[in-house]
């Protein structure tokens, strides 16, 4: 409670823990009302001045890709091109990991939240996991995976042409080995699988749990990493193992909710689809994914993660997951 203009004020502070990972957030439904001091609607004629831009230089685009793409070494054996639909992978100019490529996902530079289909995103699955397929082929001990998205600058992108990001290694990033710590402990423990419980438990509370498509369940997070955040679990660890259904499905959800976003006015997001290339985890860990929203585009608009989340690795949030339930629950509904 806090003196304000001689009145007391009081704001309702909610602070949860991750099941899986530990790591807290706090939720301040209270501040809703002051929204614009911390997210604003997005600018969306500034998001087109931005797309149009870029364009020109973009090495994205068709017709500066034939000149300026990069090559993979041949004796990878990844199939040149490597490409489906208009996805086409590419290695990273300027990797940031062991194993770094791209999959441009659209022959459009222009496209907005609501203009990545289905279609544009399945393709760009099926390519990563051929990227994937001949990594592994090549490097076995290179097991730790994800295939990535950072939609716009707010999300860490540097161009506004959609793509994703691969990444492999035979090391984890720091938040698959936590996730792996604490799954292997789970399992060592009670003999199964730490995400299966929790999609047991959301089941049987019926707040946050979304729906089950071709296997892969949708759900709220309980304590998420920023507001409108969604996750899924798929029935295995092992990318390679993943059926063309559940991919087909998955992407079409995907493009569902990003259009949904959109409806909502947000302009950037990033998410991560994160698992494995080997058996080896069968037991313990299944395939995760998680989609963000990130700050909308606007003049001057402040970051999301001040020094609460990005040094105290703590999240501050407006919404509560069950505050957006009804929100998502309707794309699973038909
Ligand atoms: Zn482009």
């Amino acid at each position: 409670m806090l003196p304000h203009s001689g009145n007391i004020v009081s704001y309702r502070l909610l602070i949860r823990k991750d099941p899986i990972t530990g790591q807290s957030v706090v939720i301040s439904s209270s501040l809703s009302e002051k929204m614009d001091l911390f997210i604003r609607k997005t600018d969306w004629k500034l998001v087109e001045s931005l797309m149009y831009s870029s364009a020109k230089k973009c090495p994205f685009c068709i017709k500066n890709l034939t000149l300026e793409a990069p090559k993979f070494p041949r004796n990878l054996g990844i199939p040149e091109p490597l490409s489906k639909g208009e996805a086409i992978v590419i290695p990273n100019l300027y990797p940031q990991w062991e194993h770094h490529a791209v999959v441009i996902l659209t022959k459009d530079h222009f496209i907005l939240p609501n203009q990545i289909t289905g279609q544009h995103l399945r393709d760009g699955l099926v390519c990563s996991l051929k990227y994937f397929k001949s990594i592994h082929q090549n490097f076995p001990e290179s097991y730790f995976a994800s295939i990535n998205l950072n939609y716009l600058h707010p999300a860490g992108a540097t161009l506004p042409h959609p793509h994703l990001q691969l990444l492999v290694s035979s090391i984890p990033t720091n938040h698959q080995k936590l996730l792996l710590k604490r799954e292997i402990k789970f399992s060592e423990k009670y003999r199964k699988r730490i995400w299966e419980e929790l999609v047991f438990e959301e089941q049987k509370r019926n707040q946050r749990y979304l729906g089950n498509s071709s296997g892969v369940h949708w759900i709220l997070p309980y304590s998420p990493l920023g507001d409108y955040e969604i996750r899924a679990i798929f029935p295995t660890s092992n990318f390679l193992d993943l059926k063309e259904e559940e991919i087909e499905t998955f992407c079409y959800i995907v493009s569902n909710i990003i259009s949904k976003y959109q409806k909502l006015g947000i302009s950037s997001f990033n998410f991560s689809l994160i698992g494995y290339l080997c058996t080896k985890f069968e037991k313990s860990s299944n395939i995760t994914f998680s989609i963000v929203p990130r700050q909308n585009i606007y003049e001057n608009y402040r970051n999301d993660i001040n020094f609460l989340g990005f040094l105290q690795n703590t999240r501050f949030l407006i919404y509560s997951p069950e505050d957006y339930f009804c929100i998502f629950q309707t794309i699973f509904e038909s």
